[in-house]
């Protein structure tokens, strides 16, 4: 699942589009994925069904590297 998520991030398929939301690009689709209260929620079914993701992680570690950041 990190894997993933890392490998998401190093192809440049997380998009951040205004405020806390963001596309992910996946293997078998563009999925939305939005931020709000520290938690991360994704379009996919692989979200609903398991309440986790690569496309919701990514975006997890992308926000945590810009809060180490700033
Ligand atoms: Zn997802």
């Amino acid at each position: 699942m990190i894997d993933k998520a890392l490998r998401l991030l190093q192809s440049g398929r997380v998009e951040r589009l205004e405020g806390d939301r963001y596309n992910v690009i996946g293997n078998h689709g563009t999925y939305n994925v939005v931020a709000r209260d520290g938690k991360v929620m994704c379009t996919c079914p692989g979200f609903q069904s398991r309440r986790r993701c690569s496309h919701s992680s990514a975006v997890t570690i992308l926000r945590a590297r810009r809060r180490q950041r700033s």
